[in-house]
């Protein structure tokens, strides 16, 4: 074990055992005015986007593919381009990427396709689920497994949580909220036991703020594994939406059974956009190393002021307030910033995006 993962640990475990710990507000948004004002501009430290997007090149090639007036066309081509380009960067075959506005509808798509036959699909707890409600309305059941200690993925247990209807497994690796990542021969090994029965849909959003490998390669040999990506983190097109699936041939042709005109949702502005940062590796790396040098700050400042927080592998923090006194979400609405809501242990943990370091300098500054 890591010494800071042990130190956390430890930190957590006394001051669970020594206080009660009261329930806190789940969500911390700074009220809007009343009238529309346009001077109203919070700190979003909520929902995890790239506070340096749209790179330079993403602008200027979205701006081009407006000015050309070549809106008025379906314009397949930009799409074509975006799909070879995002093959390319995979390793894998023009047939296995799928395009989605966000990857939230890949993975709806995916959910459609697992729940042909109904039965249970499997999760970690907490993890990133806003899409189980879909799953839900078509009468899945859902089996919650989790998350170790070490806030990390179980996958030993996820893959003893199988039954013999279960028709999906997600796996969220780096994990939202908590930022840690599995370890990759393990995940392998669980990708390789889990898809001899079910689909494995693996969830990169985050994965180029790791250091981990994209498993999406394993996808030329495993009919069962789709892995899904996102342009609305590291590449700053959140509000762009766009993203996509990685996966088998055959099975990117059953996913697309479940929409009218594949890849479709996604705009030229967008796809012109996204081609334009994927090439654009200097400002992946540019976003990574002030991401790094913000988290690294930001976790400092808060284990300083005893707020323990996990290792992150992402652009956020997930962070015990088990010590803290003060109410630390009025705290962030009284200096208009949006955090996010709370999670596990009665609301003990919670989640800050890492923004730049001036808006992590005006987030812990907010907290103290
Ligand atoms: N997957 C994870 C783990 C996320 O955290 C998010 C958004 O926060 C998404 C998917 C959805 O992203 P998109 O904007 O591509 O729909």
């Amino acid at each position: 074990m890591q010494t800071n993962r042990r130190i956390w640990l430890k930190q957590i475990s006394l001051a669970s055992a020594a206080v009660g710990f009261s329930s806190l507000k789940t969500f911390s948004f700074p009220a809007k005015p009343a009238v529309d004002d346009p001077s109203y501009e919070p700190i979003h430290l909520s929902t995890n986007e790239n506070p340096y997007g749209p790179s330079a090149s993403a602008r200027a090639a979205m701006t081009e593919a407006q000015n050309i007036n070549r809106s008025n066309r379906y314009n397949w081509s930009n799409t074509t381009n975006l799909i070879a380009a995002i093959a390319k960067k995979n390793n894998v075959t023009y047939d296995n990427i799928l395009l989605g506005a966000g990857s939230t509808l890949i993975i709806d798509l995916v959910v459609q396709l697992a729940a042909q036959k109904k039965g249970t699909f499997i999760l970690a707890d907490p993890t990133f689920n806003n899409w189980t409600k879909v799953a839900e309305q078509l009468e899945m059941k859902k089996i919650a497994v989790p998350l170790t200690s070490e806030k990390r993925h179980n996958l030993p247990a996820m893959l003893n949580a199988m039954q013999p209807d279960t028709r999906m497994i997600y796996v969220c690796n780096p994990n939202n909220p908590t930022g840690t990542v599995c370890n990759r021969d393990e995940l392998i090994t669980f990708i390789n036991a889990a898809t001899k029965k079910t689909i494995v849909l693996v969830d990169e959003a985050y994965i180029e703020y790791s250091d981990q490998q994209s498993v999406s390669e394993l996808v030329l040999e495993n009919k069962n594994l789709i892995v899904v990506k996102t342009f609305s983190k590291i590449y700053g097109l959140a509000g762009g939406r766009i993203g996509y699936a990685v996966a088998h041939t055959d099975t990117i042709h059953q996913l697309n059974q479940y929409q009218a005109m594949p890849d479709a949702g996604v705009s030229i502005v967008s796809a012109a956009g996204a081609l334009a940062t994927i090439k654009d590796e200097n400002f992946v790396k540019e976003c990574f190393a002030l991401n790094e040098k913000a988290r690294k700050y930001t976790i400092e400042q808060l284990e300083r002021i005893d707020i323990p927080c996990v290792p992150s592998h992402t652009n956020f923090i997930y962070f015990s307030l088990i010590n803290y006194k003060k109410d630390f979400f009025a705290q962030l609405q009284n200096n208009l910033i949006q955090g996010t809501r709370v999670w596990e242990e009665n609301g003990m943990w919670s989640r800050i995006t890492v923004g730049t370091i001036e808006e992590m300098q005006k987030f812990i500054t907010a907290i103290k």
